[in-house]
């Protein structure tokens, strides 16, 4: 690959190794013109499973959009990055080891439940009593983001008539 210090096309590999559990290639690069070094990780790039909305509509797996909704359940929570990172990798293996290449936005939805209720519990239960009543993660969103323009927001407010 081009040195991206330089731009020359000559880069050499001087180390290669597994990280990551083995999940990773980690390789220190130099180049030949100017001699700086650098690294490159390379990783497996796997499909996720298309999801499927509940109006029947199909997207492509929006993984900010799932970072998003859990970082706002988790908003001042005392959950380290290191394991929000774990919690989003394992919800990302499990949805692939499903083996479908279409997965409801419902499951997706599950998933990141689980891994909440896993993660802290106060963000579960943010989550899950808003989540619960919709569909996926737009909807959540959208709810949350009104949520927050309340100036007061009381427990009572959100009672669930059903
Ligand atoms: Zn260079």
């Amino acid at each position: 690959m081009h040195c991206p210090f330089c731009g020359a096309h000559d880069t050499k590999v001087t180390d290669s190794r597994l990280v990551a559990e083995g999940d990773q290639v980690r390789r220190r690069r130099q180049c030949a013109g100017c001699g700086e070094r650098f690294t490159t990780y390379e990783t497996a790039e796997l499909v996720m499973p298309r999801v499927v909305k509940s109006d029947g509509s199909r997207e492509s797996f929006d993984e900010q959009k799932m970072r998003a909704g859990m970082a706002l359940a988790l908003e001042k929570r005392p959950v380290s990055v290191e394991s929000f990172e774990a919690a989003v990798e394992r919800i990302r293996q499990r949805l692939r080891a499903r083996g479908d290449r279409e997965v409801e936005a419902r499951a997706v939805g599950e998933e990141v439940m689980e891994a909440l209720q896993r993660l802290d519990h106060v963000a579960y239960i943010r989550f899950a009593s808003v989540y619960r009543r919709f569909q996926d993660l737009d909807e959540f969103r959208a709810e949350i983001d009104r949520l927050s323009q309340e100036p007061t927001v009381s427990s009572e407010d959100n009672g669930d008539p059903r």
